[in-house]
């Protein structure tokens, strides 16, 4: 199928400010030249541990934050500078699903003003109808019809998180960016959360960007995977090749620490030394040879640019 997504060379960086003055003393290179396109329909998968600029690669695709550099094209047109009533217009198309479904839900307000208020934005209703709709939504989503008359702290986590799913299907999008969407919630209704997103993708047409630190809920989801670390994608393959063979070092170490369910396959657990350095002040060449158990040499000089290594399957390391 089709791109939907089609990211270049994206770059997000944060100024620093320091001293009496506040002056701008350096760059928090949070996303650093990061490429990769995602397919209508597609589920691709972004992890790496926190701090690795995956959130904020989903947020400046959807263009809550301001790209530094790059293109960000949706449906081939490009969407990295619009402003203004045309950012509104091209908004309706992708949405967010928070995190913390308790902090992105005003509790003061009742949960079908909560759901109907994007619709809201962009159209006249007629309440009575828009209210079927609601209800109708919230239905699918798996709460009482009820729900529609409650506020949010009347709710279970799985619950909320399901009001902000509904809230993210209200204006029927494209995309969704879900980040983090499970990793608030019980590990007993994490699965069901996810499984309903799996639903509804199918459903509703839905093409979703993926963003956990978790491995096993990323696999779980998604058609490929890419792998961050410290702003830069090193890892972009289909889930299978990932798993079975991941070809980066940092993937690998990741991929060594799931627990293995069958204790009769005993796996070599990979343990990284020293922790990610600041991206105020990245390490120059490959990002990961301070901690990388392969580096050589070159490693601290040259930065390996995300190479296809097999087909489909791509890796920023200069052992391949
Ligand atoms: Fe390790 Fe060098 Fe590959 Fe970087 S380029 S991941 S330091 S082997
Ligand atoms: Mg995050």
């Amino acid at each position: 199928r089709e791109v939907l997504l089609d990211v270049q060379n994206l770059k997000t960086y944060y100024p620093v400010t320091g001293g009496f003055f506040k002056r701008v003393v350096g760059n928090v290179k949070a996303v650093d030249d990061v490429s990769f396109s995602i397919r209508k329909g597609e589920t691709l998968g972004l992890v790496g541990e926190s701090g690795c600029g995956k959130s904020t690669t989903g947020r400046t695709i959807l263009r809550l934050l301001k790209p530094t550099d790059g293109k960000i094209l949706f449906e081939g047109k490009d969407i990295t500078k619009v402003t203004g009533s045309k950012l509104q217009k091209a908004r309706r198309d992708f949405q967010m699903v928070f995190q913390d479904p308790y902090a992105s839900l005003n509790p003061m307000q009742m949960v079908g003003d909560i759901v109907a208020e994007p619709i809201l934005n962009y159209e006249k209703r007629n309440k009575k109808e828009l209210e079927q709709e609601i209800k109708a939504l919230l239905t699918r989503v798996g709460l009482p019809e009820e729900a529609y008359y409650k506020y949010a702290h009347e709710f279970s986590g799985g619950q909320r998180q399901r009001i902000g799913i509904a809230r993210a299907l209200a204006l029927n999008p494209k995309l969704i960016v879900a980040d983090e969407p499970v990793s608030a919630l019980d590990v007993s209704v994490q699965s069901q959360v996810l499984n309903l997103l799996k639903e509804l993708q199918i459903e509703f047409d839905l093409t979703y960007l993926f963003i956990a630190h978790d491995l096993s809920v990323v696999k779980h989801m998604s058609d490929r995977i890419g792998v961050m670390y410290l702003g830069n994608l090193v890892e972009l393959a289909s889930n299978r090749d990932l798993y079975r063979e991941p070809l980066h070092p940092y993937t690998q170490a990741l991929i060594s620490a799931i627990p293995e369910p069958n204790t009769a396959i005993k796996k070599e657990r990979i343990v990284l030394e020293g922790d990610v350095p600041s991206p105020q002040n990245p390490p120059t060449g490959c990002p990961f040879h301070t901690r990388c158990p392969m580096a050589m040499e070159a490693c601290s000089k040259e930065k390996p640019p995300l190479k296809e290594v097999r087909p489909g399957h791509f890796a920023a390391c200069l052992l391949y």
